[in-house]
């Protein structure tokens, strides 16, 4: 019997506490679309953003129901829906476009240029116990192997540094060094994938003695405090001088993009995936590589790039990164715990 209502936390008002309420169901799905029903979501700083209003013109209506990183098992299935049957385990790619576009029919609906869609922002999420998703080419099916709920925080953070990495890959020469700069959810995924990907030595660095420690163990060759003064010294000095041959950075702020500047070699890349908002000088007069360095940007990740990452995961070439499971009812300390930087690895909610 499908239920009337469902338990969802819903956004009332921003900077107030999410409210647990019954709600009544989505609608049956139509066409391709999927009903799931939920075995967890993933909470990460955005939503915090989200939740705060501090996200201009998003949601774009309240209340919400916020949650961007689902994973969960088909409950319903529209009529056109040819992949999936009722009970797959699978999580969903947030992101969604109007599915015509240049850049939505090769996977790319991030940039769709007619509407933007992510899932618990623009439209219901994850903070529920079903989620309708749009459409089925928007979720990856799991091996019975890996929980839902396991991987729900992969369709986030896990492939936004795969994106970054994936275009670091013309630059990656194993005479030279690349960088990582900020070990967070986003750099640990990115030291896995450049360790997997790119034949360098891999430089860490982050301002946190515990991320310092734990890069090393996420496969970092070396480690460099980024309040330490001589750090650009320091990285040349590991690059025999010449600067490293790709610098990935994942956070932004003006510290990290003009070291990742400064110290990429002759033709390298400086990858910029972090949106802290940094401003870099480029200025060849001080800095002759300025000239030849190829600077790119890198937003997310591709619905195939999500694909992969799955690939990644369930053949056991990348691990995840520590999840704490907290039930839905108490999604306001969760809420708060990420607020406050007290969460050092990925926190999922079950509702
Ligand atoms: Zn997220
Ligand atoms: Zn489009």
């Amino acid at each position: 019997m499908r239920p009337e209502t469902m338990k969802a936390g819903v956004l009332t008002a921003y900077r107030e506490p999410i409210e647990i309420q019954a709600v009544p169901m989505p609608p049956k799905p139509t066409g391709s679309q999927v009903l799931l029903k939920v075995d967890g979501c993933g909470i990460c700083h955005s939503d915090i953003h989200l939740a705060d209003g501090e996200q201009p013109g998003l949601p774009p209506s309240l209340p919400h129901i916020m949650g961007h990183e689902v994973g969960g098992y088909v409950y319903e299935l529209g009529d056109q829906v040819k992949g999936y049957r009722e009970g797959d385990p699978v999580v969903v790619w947030a992101g969604g476009g109007c599915g015509h576009c240049s850049y939505c029919i090769s996977g790319r609906d991030l940039l769709c240029t007619e509407e933007f869609r992510w899932l618990g922002t623009t439209i219901p999420g994850g903070y529920a116990e079903y989620v309708l998703v749009e459409n089925e080419r928007f979720m990856v099916k799991l091996g019975t192997d890996t929980l839902p709920r396991e991987a729900a925080p992969f369709t986030d953070a896990a492939i936004t540094g795969y994106g970054a990495v994936r275009k670091a890959i013309p630059y990656f020469d194993p005479e030279s060094p690349v960088l990582a700069l900020g070990i967070g959810a986003i750099g640990t995924y990115g030291l896995q994938y450049l360790k997997l990907m790119s034949g360098c030595e891999i430089i860490a660095v982050d301002v946190t003695a515990e991320k310092l420690e734990a890069a090393l163990a996420w496969g970092a060759t070396y480690s460099l405090d980024g309040n330490s003064e001589s750090l650009e010294d320091d990285i040349m000095a590991l690059a025999g001088g010449q600067g490293v041959c790709a610098a990935i950075d994942f956070i932004g702020t003006d510290k990290t993009v003009n070291t990742a500047l400064a110290v990429t070699r002759a033709e390298g890349g400086v990858i910029q995936t972090g949106m802290a908002g940094g401003v870099a000088r480029v200025d060849g007069s001080t800095n002759p590589r300025h000239w030849s360095v190829n600077m790119q940007f890198s937003l997310g990740a591709s619905l195939k790039q999500l694909r992969e990452v799955m690939a990644l995961l369930q053949t056991g070439r990348i691990r995840p990164i520590a999840v704490d499971y907290r039930p839905l009812e108490e999604i306001n300390e969760v809420h708060d715990d990420i607020r406050h930087n007290r969460v050092p690895g990925r926190i999922v909610v079950i509702p």
